[in-house]
């Protein structure tokens, strides 16, 4: 499971310091240096983590620390709620409209589990918030993807709009626009053409659906074994898109967490799902502060 090693490494940086009734600047930048090498292990972004650090440093050595009964623990609060801070204060949610046909967009580079995902949140808003859906096969770059979302579609029992391989994407969204409103659908779900590589092409393609569709939000997909990566891709979709939430897939493998914790803080934008396993019910909301607590238990 994806911080496993992130966890262990910091809780055991931070226990020590939690027992000791007496705070000395010494004890703390021990501590302090163990954390900084925690989370540069895990693959957190340099600049995140001197900023981190530099943030427990202050509220740690403040005087309502220095004079409470237990600094120790105050200590590891502090790193738990600053943990929680770089991860979002708040959980994110998908901007539903008040009345009309919510329209959300699924990008992503090819392999992140970007159409797996358009099923998952699919079957969560039909399930969880009772929302008429429509996915709508929009990918008609990777070969069979339109097969696997109606493929999905049909296990969950949602409908899937297509034009076939043939018909260019904008066209579809177009035409699945009409069929939505003729439908009373609630929310319409595009799951787009994902690109080995972030190229023109693939940003000029999405750029042309945005224009159309109009998204009420546009939900990255990135793979959760890519470390930093995460934050790249996230950084350029942002700049062409300007993407509204994240959804941090494969959160099953041995990931070590960095990119996840890193991204929210360079970015801006929150994680509103994680994937963790390839059947359509393996998708959660993510809470901020229950993966704080989860990564410094
Ligand atoms: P796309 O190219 O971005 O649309 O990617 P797909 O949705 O086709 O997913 C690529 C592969 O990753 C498929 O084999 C999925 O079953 C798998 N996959 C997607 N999400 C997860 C996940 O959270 N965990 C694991 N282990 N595999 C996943």
């Amino acid at each position: 499971m994806a911080f496993e090693s992130l966890s262990e490494r910091l809780n055991k940086a931070i226990k020590n310091i939690s027992g000791q009734g007496k705070l000395t600047e010494k004890n703390m930048n021990e501590m302090l240096k163990e954390v900084r090498l925690s989370l540069l292990e895990a693959d957190v972004n340099y600049n995140v983590v001197k900023e981190f650090v530099e943030n427990v440093k202050e509220k740690a050595l403040g005087q309502e620390v220095m004079d409470s009964l237990n600094p120790g623990q105050m200590v590891v609060k502090i790193v738990r709620d600053e943990i929680q801070t770089l991860l979002g204060e708040e959980d994110a949610k998908i901007n539903f409209k008040k009345q009309g046909i919510t329209t959300l967009m699924m990008v992503g580079l090819q392999g992140t589990g970007k159409t797996t995902a358009s099923a998952k949140i699919a079957r969560y808003c039909k399930q969880k918030l009772a929302k008429r859906v429509l996915l709508v096969a929009c990918d008609v770059v990777r070969p069979a993807a339109i097969e696997q979302l109606q493929t999905l579609g049909k296990s969950i029992d949602i409908e899937v709009f297509t034009l076939g391989a043939q018909t260019p994407a904008v066209e579809t969204a177009r035409q699945a626009m009409r069929y939505a409103a003729d439908r009373q659908k609630d929310l319409v779900i595009f799951d787009t053409a994902g690109r080995l590589h972030i190229d023109d092409e693939l940003m000029n393609e999405l750029s042309e659906m945005k224009e159309l569709v109009k998204p009420d939000d546009i939900l990255l997909t990135v793979d959760a074994m890519t470390g930093q990566d995460i934050v790249t891709v996230a950084k350029e979709f942002n700049e062409r898109l300007s993407i509204t939430g994240l959804v941090v897939t494969k959160m099953d493998g041995d990931a070590r967490g960095g990119g996840l914790l890193s991204v929210r803080s360079i970015t801006n934008v929150p994680v509103l799902f994680v994937s963790s396993g390839e059947k359509v019910e393996d998708l959660e909301e993510f809470h901020p502060d229950r993966m704080a607590d989860r990564i410094l238990g």
